[in-house]
């Protein structure tokens, strides 16, 4: 596996969106469909971009480049359990590395929030997210849970006496937030762990580093395991709008975490989650989110809602083209952006 490289660079308001959130009534039924504007909202950015055929598919990891690349879904769930999606929503795909956020809470959930501060970081590298320089700069430390060393050191971080007991907890958490059980694609982790050795590499230099207790072969191997967590874009959705709703599933309504890890994970998500691309994106949205290589994307609207997209042409950081599109239109549509205020 080489440094993640693509070979392509590429690169509204009127809806009282609050106010059609409060004339909701409070319990919604499960999955209930989302008002027409929002509805609107997230149809009118699926026909817009839905031509749109920039970026390419990830091939670093050979299963990723046969996914057909004009899939393209969209879901969003509010916080009162209303949905709206469109498009390919139901096939599945790997989360790749949007894992990370889930697998930090998982840490965070058990261990508190200070043990990913102090033994991952929470800074941004500025440089792309298997980069073996950057550990080598900070000798292991300053990462964050969201690139690659960060991620393996993450995962070394979930307490268990075996790697079937770690396991479960990190399937757990992940279906904890979609509100089904998740499984592995089997093919897309035997491809990745065929060609992890940059992983592999990046685990043996943090665990050199001391940036974590247990075995780095262990590590790295959960780690592409949860990696290959195979969702769908409402899945992804509901995970979203599980953090937009601190922590609380909307749908199953479980408190999948407690309240008071979220907004660190919203933070990091803001800083970090789109890669050297993380500025970009928030200058522009505003909102926290993650990508993954296999083609999905979460953000979160705290208090508004969540969306999940699932479009696999990447640009050159690895974020997909369409996803990033549609969740800008749709969260400008909608107000989404938390730090766009007006004022009084
Ligand atoms: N499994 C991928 C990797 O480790 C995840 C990367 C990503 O989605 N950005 O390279």
């Amino acid at each position: 596996m080489s440094e993640f490289r693509s070979s392509r660079r590429d690169l509204a308001k009127g809806l009282a969106f609050l106010g059609l959130a409060a004339s909701a009534p409070a319990a919604m039924a499960q999955g209930a469909s989302a008002p027409a504007a929002i509805d609107a909202a997230v149809r009118a950015a699926h026909a817009k971009y839905r031509g749109l055929n920039e970026g390419k598919n990830a091939d670093y990891i050979p299963a990723l480049a046969k996914v057909p690349s004009n899939y393209f879904g969209i879901a969003l769930t509010t916080p009162q359990g209303q949905t709206a999606s469109v498009g390919d929503i139901e096939p599945k795909f790997s989360i790749q590395s949007i894992c990370k956020v889930f697998t930090m809470a998982l840490v965070m959930q058990e261990s508190g929030d200070r043990v990913i501060e102090e033994s991952v970081g929470v800074d941004a590298t500025g440089q792309v997210f298997n980069s073996i320089n950057a550990v080598e700069q900070y000798r292991g430390k300053e990462m964050n849970p969201f690139v690659n060393p960060g991620a393996i050191a993450t995962m070394g971080n979930v307490k268990g006496a075996s790697a079937d007991e770690v396991w479960k907890k990190v399937l757990g958490i992940h279906s904890d937030f979609a509100g089904r059980q998740l499984d592995i694609d089997q093919e897309v982790y035997k491809s990745e762990s065929d060609t992890n050795q940059r992983n592999r590499a990046i685990s043996m230099l943090m665990s050199a580093y001391e940036r974590f207790k247990g075995d780095p072969a262990q590590a790295v191997d959960l780690y592409t395991r949860a990696c290959s967590i195979a969702v769908n874009a409402k899945d992804l959705g509901v995970m979203a709008a599980t953090l937009a709703n601190g922590g609380k599933n909307p749908i199953t309504r479980k408190q999948v975490i407690e309240n008071r890890h979220v907004a660190g994970i919203l933070a990091v998500m803001a800083t970090a989650g789109m890669y050297d691309d993380s500025g970009k994106w928030l200058f522009h949205t505003g909102l926290p989110a993650k990508s993954g290589v296999g083609g999905g994307l979460i953000a979160v609207s705290p208090g508004k809602f969540g969306i999940g997209t699932f479009s696999p042409p990447l640009d050159a950081a690895g974020n997909s083209v369409r996803g990033q599109r549609a969740i800008t239109e749709i969260s400008n549509a909608l107000d989404g952006n938390p730090y766009s205020v007006r004022p009084v």
